[in-house]
């Protein structure tokens, strides 16, 4: 029933939390499991897994981020550190409750042990996620925090089975990450080439800006034309001069 959601887990260091995470997601219902470059996949994930071994064995090991996403229309980073990330910050019920109405396929993404995730990888997700643990001390280990989202998935998942007609499922036409990955390069290449972008911050806030906007793909191919307006426009001028 969740086979459109997915669990990503980044560079993980210790091959024991991939089969306890393997496990949190079994108990609650999810299978789909993605490990980015993780250190070692062993003896130790299956033991820790316990009967939730097929989970590890069947895992898709990906080298990168952008690969683990590239078919998802919703991707969601979760970290203990996101003040700086109000206006898409989410926590794990509400994550839950729209997850719960998206078609689309959709990764929830979590990071290193000891670093978490970085501010770039935070930058591709539309929404980020916090459980809202003590300030003082918020850090849960990676699996623990795994099943603390999957069992509010399940909740949310359970919920709206009892109320099912009430609610109209969000129609899934957001464009994937390979997708967005494929506009914010032509964004960039079209606003150098004008010198409107001179560096990196001013694409990491338009990323933003767009991830925020929930860019329908109809709206995506818009803007793409409006690129493609300027550059041809531009190509005509240095023709001419
Ligand atoms: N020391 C790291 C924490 C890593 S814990 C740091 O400071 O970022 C491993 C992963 O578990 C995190 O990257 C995150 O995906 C998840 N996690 C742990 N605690 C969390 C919390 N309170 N809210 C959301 N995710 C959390």
């Amino acid at each position: 029933m969740f086979d459109h959601i997915r669990i990503v887990l980044i560079e993980t260091s210790h091959s024991g939390n991939i089969g306890s995470a393997a496990r949190a997601m079994k108990t609650m219902g999810l299978s789909q499991l993605y490990l980015v470059s993780p250190k070692s996949v062993d003896k130790q994930s299956l033991a820790l897994a316990a009967g939730a071994d097929d989970i590890v064995t069947n895992a898709h090991i990906v080298s990168s981020f952008d690969e683990a996403i590239a078919d998802c229309s919703l991707v969601i980073g979760a970290s203990a550190r996101l003040r700086h990330l109000q206006s898409t910050l989410l926590g794990p019920r509400e994550c839950a409750e729209k997850i719960s109405l998206y078609q689309g396929n959709i990764a929830i993404v979590f990071g290193r042990e000891r670093v978490g995730l970085r501010n770039e990888e935070l930058l591709k997700c539309h929404y980020h996620l916090t459980i809202p643990a003590n300030p003082d001390y918020s850090s849960l280990n990676l699996a623990m925090a795994v099943q603390l989202v999957s069992y509010e998935l399940r909740m949310a998942f359970l919920a709206n089975k009892e109320n099912e007609n009430s609610l109209s499922l969000i129609e899934q036409n957001y464009p994937t990450a390979e997708q967005l990955a494929y506009f914010f390069e032509h964004t960039e290449r079209v606003y150098q080439s004008l010198g409107f972008i001179q560096n990196q911050g001013v694409m990491q806030k338009l990323r933003r800006l767009y991830n925020r906007a929930s860019v329908e793909e109809n709206e995506l191919n818009i803007l793409h034309g409006m690129l493609s307006a300027v550059e041809k426009r531009l190509e005509l001028l240095n023709i001419d001069s």
